[in-house]
């Protein structure tokens, strides 16, 4: 497993940052694509914007955009009709099984 999974199964979403130019690497990597530096990790932040939604039987599912770059498939846990495309949504939990597993909540309390 590599970092990257291996901090999503404890919980922890961290996201690989370039030491030299400071570019958020993304999809995750141990070396910077823009200039092959090596990487370092760190806890990412974990409110992000819900940029579409959809419903798959009971559950929703989101794409989430965070700290400007990074977009991740998630289940959200909102009430449907409490939805709205572009709202601020915060990580609640993560985990890794077969892939990444992104659970997010909506960062006004209404769910
Ligand atoms: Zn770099």
């Amino acid at each position: 497993m590599t970092m990257f999974e291996n901090e999503l199964k404890k919980g922890n979403f961290v996201i690989s940052e370039c030491g030299n130019c400071k570019t958020i690497v993304w999809p995750p990597s141990d070396y910077c694509n823009n200039c092959l530096s090596n990487v370092t990790w760190r806890k990412a932040n974990p409110v992000g914007r819900l940029i579409e939604f959809s419903k798959k039987d009971e559950k929703i599912f989101g794409m989430i955009e965070l700290e400007g770059k990074i977009r991740v498939i998630g289940k959200l846990k909102i009430n449907l009709s409490n939805i709205k495309e572009g709202q601020c949504v915060i990580l609640h939990s993560c985990d890794y099984d077969k892939g990444p597993q992104f659970t997010f909540v909506s960062c006004n309390g209404h769910y």
